[in-house]
């Protein structure tokens, strides 16, 4: 089936401003809340939400094989369960409808009254209900970081790592949509020099972790796998993840079973869903492999996705500093080797779930996506644009990151993936 929605020469009926995230050949996937208190499936035009279910109520998609309550839900779950196929006719007859040549709703002013909402007017929800999240650890760059400040300069990227696409299970529940303030977690860390005792409180060394997670379809039954070809096939779309760590909790508790209580308080993501079909334009060469993949994992053709990413800080009531700028292109490991690598062993994923890539980080000091690389664990201080500086996240500050494609003739964008962080509860014990 042709994409006719990336349609690079397609134009809008919709006003969309020079730059914006969303133009016509995007159409992401969203719920919101609008103004009447209604939970709905929809999409974005510039800054325009359109309601999905009031579309369909009104006949706009009666040639798409779709049940009556699809899109009047408040996740996309089933929509998503429904299949590549479905999503690609549901995104092209969108693109078609908003056309700038297409005079059906765009005449309607009933219809638009119904159909179309500020993007001020509606509130963002989780576009889907995580079922499982596995996070993976999938930069070289990080891992080797990470290793060099957690382990050993030696030895920092661990035997396996080469052959083996890293992950953990995460935890769901505390995954949050952008906007929404995260506490400072409070939890044990290593004793004090000469202490017997581990410290108890705030954590003192708040990060983000910059990184993209992709969402299934419902893929294979328990007990089978996915090849890597088919792979894609059942990944609807990402967004972009700020996978919030308390780096003195993970560091005393993360051996001998990994990160727990270090990551499990909150994760951000960015509202709404792009597609992989979206991203399609997008695609690029896949990392050089230091040692050939075992068969399962071999990739043929591009995997890779050129997304430029980018963090800032904003300190309360000032100015926001960009602390780096990355890109989704430098993971070692792409989403279709993790997929593969994931069901391997026969373990079922499911339409909703949420695989993390783990913390992008290029090749150069001002492309790291934490705080623990970008100030070298404390030693070199980040100067902020108000004469402050950072070692971590203070109280107060807010997060920003941001995502886009570009190419001479289309931008395509995840819109702000933002958390503002709030000081800790603290207890008498
Ligand atoms: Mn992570």
């Amino acid at each position: 089936m042709i994409i006719t929605a990336n349609n690079p020469n397609r134009k809008s009926w919709l006003e969309v401003p020079k730059n914006s995230d969303f133009p016509i050949q995007n159409i992401p996937f969203g719920v919101f809340i609008t103004k009447d208190d209604i939970i709905t499936i929809g999409t974005r035009i510039g800054d325009f939400a359109i309601d999905l279910a009031a579309l369909h109520q009104l006949g706009y998609f009666d040639e798409i094989p779709l049940t009556d309550d699809i899109f009047l839900q408040d996740s996309l779950n089933d929509f998503i369960a429904d299949g590549r196929k479905t999503w690609r006719l549901v995104r092209n007859k969108i693109a078609a409808i908003f056309d700038v040549t297409a005079n059906g709703l765009r005449d309607n002013a009933v219809h638009k009254d119904k159909v179309i909402f500020r993007m001020e007017d509606v509130e963002m929800q989780l576009p889907v209900a995580v079922g499982d999240y596995t996070d993976f650890y999938a930069s070289k760059e990080h891992a080797t970081n990470v290793g060099t400040l957690f382990r050993d300069p030696e030895n920092a990227l661990m035997p396996n790592w080469l052959h083996i696409p890293i992950g953990y299970h995460g935890r769901s529940s505390s995954i949050i949509p952008s906007g929404t303030p995260i506490r400072r977690p409070v939890g044990q860390s290593k004793p004090a020099e000469g202490s017997k005792r581990p410290n108890f409180g705030p954590s003192r060394l708040l990060d983000f972790e910059l990184e993209m997670a992709f969402i299934t379809t419902d893929s294979n039954h328990l007990g089978e796998r996915i090849p890597i070809e088919e792979a894609e096939e059942y990944i609807f779309g990402m967004v972009l993840f700020n996978d919030w760590s308390a780096r003195d909790i993970q560091g005393w508790e993360y051996q001998p079973l990994g990160p727990f209580l270090g990551k499990s308080f909150a994760s951000t993501i960015s509202p709404w869903i792009v597609t992989l079909d979206a991203l399609e334009p997008f695609r690029t060469d896949n990392p050089e492999q230091v040692h050939e993949p075992l068969p399962y994992l071999k990739v043929d053709g591009k995997k890779s996705y050129d997304i430029k990413l980018q963090v800032g800080i904003q300190p309360e009531g000032k100015t926001e500093t960009i602390v780096a700028n990355s890109n989704f292109k430098y993971m070692y490991w792409t989403m279709a080797q993790q997929l593969a690598h994931h069901t391997v062993n026969g373990c079922n994923v499911r339409s909703g779930d949420m695989m993390g890539s783990g913390t992008i980080s290029g090749p150069t000091k001002d492309s790291y996506g934490s705080m623990l690389e970008l100030s070298w664990r404390g030693q070199n201080p980040l100067p902020m644009n108000d004469g402050s500086d950072r070692k971590f996240i203070h109280d107060h500050d807010t997060v920003i990151m941001r995502a886009h494609c570009e190419n001479e003739a289309v931008r395509i964008g995840f819109g702000d993936c933002t958390g503002k962080v709030l000081p800790a509860i603290e207890f008498k014990k």
